[in-house]
């Protein structure tokens, strides 16, 4: 089986992150391509969001000497790749952290087979697993035996988008403008934002995430057909949460879980992990990943006090008080809380994926296309994927 059947099989069971790559080195090999192609294109492009996707998309369509712009709604680029530079002695990746693949799979998103020697990278295989079952541990260090992915060493998802992807498109990327509107029953499309800026282009890749697509924060004009509505509106997107405290020792395993040790492993995770695992630092660094069912609690306490005091308190019973005694620092990242993401990300489609993905993906009278994390068939909820919808829609656009 391929790595991107894999992953697909795998979601389809309702099987999540970190873990479902679990069995990734049994896999084959998937190749990732940047397109290649003939274009006559002279028209204008705008790219709504400038995360992954809509990077990844600039990215193309500059080496295709396309005029276009990015706008985006926040004040920084990387949408979910994002990073804490000054947390501790290493950056902290507050969004998406795993290679979920080979690492050669950098080298291909932006096709330079060269850049892989510049990048340090740890294999990430955890030795020691537990899980607290409320009253006791129990020990899974067989799970050593058949988990391993990777991760960056000395750098971040967003470290490499910001050295090989972002210095090209910088001048490129409009910030700070949500787009509230999309006018696409003229021959140009007109774009219209938060602060009543209007922009007009041929074509539009749209990178929303699809719960911000769900939100209906973006009206078209002409109206969604009722087909393209409920196909996004059939995509699942739950909560998301990472925290990430600092602690004066390591009194906690590689990696544990609360509950069943393989039922905390399903789509809804909640998983601590020793973050600095193989890091160039002497730090200690404790992070909890969680999404869906199981970050939703947590996201329902609102402040990001509350959360990491709710978190404390559960390390607290854990490991009798050694996390207050040995607190230094932490950092919250809510996802659900961001106002242009919205949550985790996308899986789920009512078993019909490739079904949703393609009415989505031949977009609105071939001027408005549709990109982003939940529109990759092969790679949903990864950055490769993110990169590889973008890259597709470019390259509709330009054929
Ligand atoms: C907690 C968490 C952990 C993860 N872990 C991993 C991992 O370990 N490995 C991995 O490969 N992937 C991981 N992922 C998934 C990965 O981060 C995403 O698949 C990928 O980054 C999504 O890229 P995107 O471009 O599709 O969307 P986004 O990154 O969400 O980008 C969309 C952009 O659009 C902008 N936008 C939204 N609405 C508007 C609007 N109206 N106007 C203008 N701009 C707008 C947003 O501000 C954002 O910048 C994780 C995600 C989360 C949340």
């Amino acid at each position: 089986m391929t790595r991107a059947a894999f992953i697909r099989n795998s979601l389809a069971m309702g099987i999540g992150f970190p873990f479902l790559t679990n069995f990734i080195s049994a896999c084959g090999r998937d190749e990732f391509q940047v397109p290649e192609f003939q274009t006559d294109f002279s028209g204008k492009v705008i790219v709504i969001g400038a995360g992954a996707a809509g990077l990844a998309a600039g990215y193309l369509l500059q080496r295709y000497n396309v005029d276009f712009q990015i706008i985006e709604a926040s004040s920084v680029f990387g949408g979910r790749v994002k990073r804490a530079d000054n947390f501790v002695d290493f950056p902290i990746d507050l969004g998406a952290e795993w290679i979920h693949a080979s690492p050669a799979i950098l080298a291909e998103i932006i096709d330079d087979p060269g850049i892989n020697a510049n990048i340090d990278f740890i294999t990430y295989n955890p030795q020691t697993f537990k899980a607290w079952n409320g009253e006791k541990w129990t020990n899974h260090n067989y799970a050593s035996n058949f988990y391993s992915e990777y991760k960056f060493k000395n750098t971040t998802w967003y470290g490499f988008f910001e050295k090989y992807i972002a210095p090209e498109l910088l001048d490129k990327i409009v910030y700070n403008q949500p787009v509230v509107k999309i006018d696409y029953s003229g021959n140009q499309v007109i774009l219209q934002t938060e602060d009543n800026n209007f922009y007009e282009a041929d074509k539009v890749i749209i990178t929303a995430p699809v719960k911000v697509l769900q939100s209906n924060i973006i009206t078209f004009l002409p109206e969604l057909p009722t087909t393209m509505s409920s196909a996004i509106n059939s995509i699942s997107m739950d909560d998301g949460l990472k925290v990430f405290i600092e602690f004066e020792e390591k009194f906690y395993p590689d990696l544990f879980v609360v509950g069943r040790f393989l039922q905390s492993l399903s789509g809804d995770d909640k998983i601590f992990y020793d973050a600095a695992f193989r890091k160039d630092s002497t730090r200690n660094v404790l992070g909890l990943f969680t999404i869906n069912s199981q970050a939703a609690p947590y996201i329902a306490l609102g402040s990001d006090q509350a959360i990491f005091e709710k978190i404390m308190e559960e390390l607290d019973e854990m490991f009798e008080g050694k996390a207050s005694q040995h607190y230094i620092q932490h950092v919250v990242q809510n996802w659900s809380k961001e106002p242009y993401i919205k949550g985790s990300y996308s899986y789920n489609f009512e078993n019909n994926q490739e079904d949703t993905v393609n009415t989505i993906t031949a977009g609105l009278e071939d001027k408005v296309f549709f990109a982003g994390e939940g529109l990759s068939i092969d790679n949903q909820a990864t950055v490769q994927g993110a990169c590889e919808s973008g890259y597709t829609a470019v390259e509709k656009i330009l054929t």
